[in-house]
């Protein structure tokens, strides 16, 4: 058998198991598992003393998404030219419906945005923002497409992305019938707007400065929505996962919801396991803008339990990157900043370090958190997120000794700054493979714009 490369020695980790062997690639696929596998005429990569893992999958990004009036700067080129470095070899985004318009017509628009561009496969999840009967009735249609996860946001009324409770229970049970999952921004709009005009003062924002955003935004915002979509989702039967949650709260509702079978899931951020709200208060601290908010260092506590427990299922980046002079155009007032950060190039040796050096989470679970569980519950496994025979080679060979002082500098985002500036990491890629061909390797990136494609997903598998 002709094998394209052979990756030898290495200790294979998945979310099952961890074993040695070499894999042979042929085709863009893993084709063969074995020990010690002929490889003459054949690219060899030396895994010795190397983990390879299933390629990351970060299922939050936004990648040159307009927002603020402005626009974020790592576009599908540099964001996913970022994702490779980090050993990510798929990202999800979204597409967001416009007033009036469907649902296919976001799709569309998208992916002329992103086809061509990518380096790392992609998908979208589709966000209706102007719920219709006919737009109901477009999902079956856009799970046929390929996309089969919807996201609703139960904030943003002002600007008009919203969807109101009864948009989101009609919608979950449209999810029932489709076997397909509707994501959630679960925030307490009307606590929210309320909240923030209490601190929208000048006395308070001199008061406080950016603290005011962490003021506004306590962990009770969060928790009453997640708790509510919750409700949503036990009536209807619907299929529920709730995004970037931050707080410890939340994980107990989500918790008590798992024990009564409600058919949730969640993710975090390694913002809300590594960064607390204490950041507002340094003189930068505009930049750590996020929408939700970082919490208390008990809520990093109680969500990395929850991920070593099971109630929280994936870790992902809501990667948004706005770079110093965009972060600054807030001027002293907490409601002009654009929320968000990079992130989708340091998940993985930022996990590596705090989650599985640390002690918190195990290699294993790692990889569950990262690539099987997000590939299983966005419909793409075992395409994505596994090393089985017939598989993608999408594959992250990490060097588990090797640890690094990060810094922006030497990062690929277009970023010129980083919220996790001087902290340190370990287990960086040493190869990304992207379908068989190295994209990234040593931090270098080695990939071209349009080696990503475009993935179609199925049903969720909600057997995690
Ligand atoms: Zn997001």
């Amino acid at each position: 058998m002709h094998f394209d490369k052979v990756i030898k020695n290495g200790r294979l980790v998945t979310g099952e198991r961890i074993f040695s062997g070499d894999i042979g690639i042929a085709d863009g696929k893993i084709a063969v598992i074995e020990d010690n596998l002929p490889a003459e005429d054949t690219k060899i990569i030396d895994a010795k003393g190397l983990l390879v893992l299933p390629g990351i999958i970060d299922v939050h990004v936004h990648l040159q998404l307009p927002f603020c009036g402005t626009v974020s700067v790592d576009d599908f080129f540099t964001g996913t030219r970022a994702a490779a470095c980090g050993g990510v070899t798929t990202v999800i985004d979204f597409a967001i419906q416009n007033k009036s318009g469907t649902l296919y017509e976001a799709v569309e628009n998208r992916r002329s945005e992103a086809d061509g561009k990518v380096c790392v496969d992609y998908s979208l999840h589709a966000v209706p923002t102007d719920w219709r009967d006919d737009i109901r009735h477009e999902m079956k249609e856009i799970v046929d497409y390929g996309i089969s996860t919807f996201k609703m946001f139960m904030v943003y009324r002002s600007e008009g992305l919203i969807s109101e409770d009864d948009a989101l229970f009609e919608a979950l049970e449209e999810s029932a019938k489709l076997g397909v999952m509707i994501g959630v921004h679960a925030e307490s709009v009307t606590i929210l707007e309320f909240l923030t005009d209490r601190y929208h003062t000048d006395e308070m924002m001199r008061k406080y400065g950016a603290y005011c955003h962490a003021l506004s935004r306590p962990w009770y915002v969060e928790a009453e929505a997640v708790s509510r979509a919750i409700n949503w989702a036990e009536a209807t039967g619907g299929n529920l996962y709730i995004v970037h949650m931050s707080d410890g709260r939340s994980a107990e509702i989500l918790n008590s919801a798992k024990d009564r079978q409600v058919n949730v899931f969640a993710e975090t951020c390694p913002h809300y396991l590594l960064l607390d709200d204490e950041f507002f208060k340094l003189k930068d601290g505009h930049l750590y803008g996020t929408c939700p908010q970082l919490k208390k260092p008990e809520d990093q506590r109680r969500l990395w339990q929850a991920l070593a427990g099971g109630e929280l299922s994936v870790i992902s980046t809501d990667t948004c990157t706005f770079n110093t002079e965009q972060k600054a155009m807030w001027n002293g007032d907490f409601t002009k900043i654009p929320f968000g950060m990079p992130g989708v190039e340091t998940l993985l040796p930022l996990i590596y370090l705090h989650g599985v050096e640390a002690g918190k989470i195990s290699l294993q679970r790692m990889v569950q958190l990262l690539s099987t569980n997000p590939a299983k519950l966005m419909g793409m496994y075992p395409q994505k997120g596994s090393l089985m025979l017939g598989s993608d080679a999408d594959i992250t060979i990490i060097d588990p000794e090797s640890r690094t002082t990060l810094s922006y500098k030497n990062l690929q985002t277009n970023s010129d700054w980083s919220p996790y500036e001087g902290f340190e990491a370990m287990g960086m890629p040493v190869y990304t493979l992207l379908r068989g061909e190295i994209i990234a390797e040593n931090g270098e990136f080695k990939g071209k714009a349009g080696s990503g494609s475009f993935i179609k997903r199925s049903a969720p598998d909600f057997n995690i």
